[in-house]
């Protein structure tokens, strides 16, 4: 059987494109992208010319089943998407799947990812952080995942459209309230790349008073809340100053 190479894409700066990536790109008989003219223009950037299949989310069942048997009598086949990593909030879960599914060998080809370029500069936690893509669209679906995130203690990770980007820092104020530390990473790699961090309420007055703020691509990160003090905590730290007290002058 040949290989199912998952590759990572620039998500802005074409040099972010690893020797790697371009060398396989460069070996497969076919590359499966999310959409063919998009991904054509940076093969042509690279003087790759391939057949190419559009793998989007309406038709990725049917042809995953397609690509898998080409890869199983021997073909190799790379799946790119628009930007940077495959399946982090872009199609080829089902593919990869399938592909493990049926034991045809996966073969990752790392490389750019929005969520960790935004959290290694952010300054924020990342010993534990919770990456939950783009929030539903619909206002009350939102309410309702944020107010579900309020007492996560891990650094939370949102992808998010810049037309909604000045309705969800709001959204963050209500529902983390006014002091919570925010961080908005703004077109990442790119010519125009910008961090807005500090409380919801700062971060909302910077990109209000921004009028570049509602354009370009965003990933948004949220401290995590403040460790709760359980029960038996508070009653261990009562025992302890009860001992203590009579001690003290
Ligand atoms: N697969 C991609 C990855 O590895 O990051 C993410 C694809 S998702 C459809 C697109 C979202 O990723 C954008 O809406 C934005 O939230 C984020 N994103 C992609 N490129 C970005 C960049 N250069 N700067 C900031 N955010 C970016």
């Amino acid at each position: 059987s040949g290989t199912l190479y998952i590759v990572a894409t620039p998500i802005g700066n074409l040099d972010d494109l690893s020797a790697r990536a371009a060398r396989v790109l460069s070996e497969v008989n076919l590359i499966a992208a999310e959409d063919t003219r998009h991904s054509g223009r940076l093969l042509q950037h690279l003087g790759i010319d391939k057949p190419m299949w559009a793998l989007h989310d309406h038709n990725e069942r049917d042809r995953a089943t397609g690509l898998l048997d080409r890869v199983e009598k021997g073909e190799s086949v790379a799946l790119i998407s628009d930007a940077g990593t495959p399946l982090i909030s872009d199609p080829g879960f089902v593919l990869v799947r399938e592909a493990r599914a049926r034991g045809i060998p996966v073969s990752p080809v790392p490389g750019p990812c929005a969520l960790v370029a935004a959290l290694s500069a952010a300054g924020l936690p990342t010993d534990r952080f919770l990456f939950e893509g783009f929030l539903p669209a619909k206002a009350g679906a939102r309410a309702k995942a944020l107010q579900a995130l309020s007492r996560e203690t891990a650094t939370l990770v949102f992808y998010e459209s810049p037309r909604r980007i000045q309705d969800l820092v709001a959204e963050l104020a209500t529902c983390f309230g006014p002091d919570r530390q925010v961080v908005l990473a703004r077109e990442l790699t790119k010519a125009f790349e910008t961090f807005y961090s500090g409380t919801t309420g700062e971060v909302l007055e910077a990109i209000v008073g921004d009028e570049n703020s509602g354009k370009g691509e965003y990933v948004v990160m949220v401290a995590g809340a403040a460790p709760e003090r359980t029960t038996d905590a508070l009653v261990e730290a009562d025992q302890v100053l009860r001992l203590l007290l009579p001690e003290l002058p």
